[in-house]
């Protein structure tokens, strides 16, 4: 297996956090969720074995191999037998974070069968509801009486510059460049987090929250100026809503 093949296999298969590791937080994916993966599995574990490294975990030493920001290991022996792969965040930091947010008494919900990818949104969303809740959003002119939302307007320092509204030193001043990161990562979180919608012919990715429905649009990131939010159940918008990854 390569890695390429093993991006494509991880991205296919289902993951469920593992609850009784609080204090290690992990996820899993097992053989019996798709028995037909069984040869891929293996491979595989062959895979961790033979490109990734040795890391020491408690009292015992683990074969791990990182993919794009997720560790993985497997735990059986001999590798054909491999029926569980369990994965986790690289990044210390990160696993930390969440760790300290599930082991918290306030805040972290556990529903069955979730990801730690969902444990993940529901840590960042109380601070998506306390970041959009700084802003005066403005009422959007365009299609005001066809698709009524508000927005608000984030530009990265060399436009503010453009338009005299930064009076900051250098290419990027700090303080633009702080806005404008933390405009990114909510931007990201959107994509990330969010579900597809088709309103007449264009798809957007959007998240919902408390009763609004929040979006960007622009591609690449550094293009994206303006985060919209709309009411999910708004009475005054013509179009009607395509919600596409919902039964
Ligand atoms: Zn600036």
């Amino acid at each position: 297996m390569t890695l390429k093949e093993a991006e494509e296999f991880t991205s296919s298969c289902r993951w469920q956090y593992a609850k009784t590791y609080p204090s290690a937080p992990h996820e899993y994916t097992c053989l019996a969720w798709n028995p037909s993966a069984k040869r891929q599995m293996v491979d595989f574990a062959y895979l961790i074995r033979d490109a990734g490294y040795t890391e020491r975990f408690g009292n015992s030493d683990y074969r791990v191999l990182v993919i794009d920001g997720m560790k993985y290991w497997t735990m059986d022996e001999p590798l054909e037998n491999t029926d569980l792969i369990n994965r986790t965040y690289a990044d210390d930091v990160k696993r930390k974070q969440i760790a300290d947010y599930i082991q918290s008494d306030t805040g972290f919900e556990y529903k069955d069968g979730m990801s730690l990818a969902a444990i993940e949104c529901q840590m960042m969303m109380t601070e998506f509801r306390a970041y959009v809740s700084r802003f005066d959003w403005r009422v959007a002119k365009t299609f005001e009486d066809f698709s009524p939302h508000q927005y608000i307007l984030n530009f990265p320092c060399w436009k503010m510059k453009k338009d005299d509204k930064c009076k900051g030193e250098g290419e990027a001043c700090v303080e633009c460049k702080e806005r404008r990161s933390e405009f990114e990562k909510w931007v990201l979180f959107i994509r990330k987090y969010g579900e597809r919608c088709k309103m007449l012919k264009t798809v957007y990715t959007v998240l919902c929250v408390d009763g609004r429905q929040y979006w960007t649009m622009g591609d690449p990131l550094e293009t994206t100026w303006v985060l919209n939010r709309a009411l999910i159940d708004e009475p005054r918008r013509v179009p009607k809503l395509e919600w596409l990854d919902r039964e």
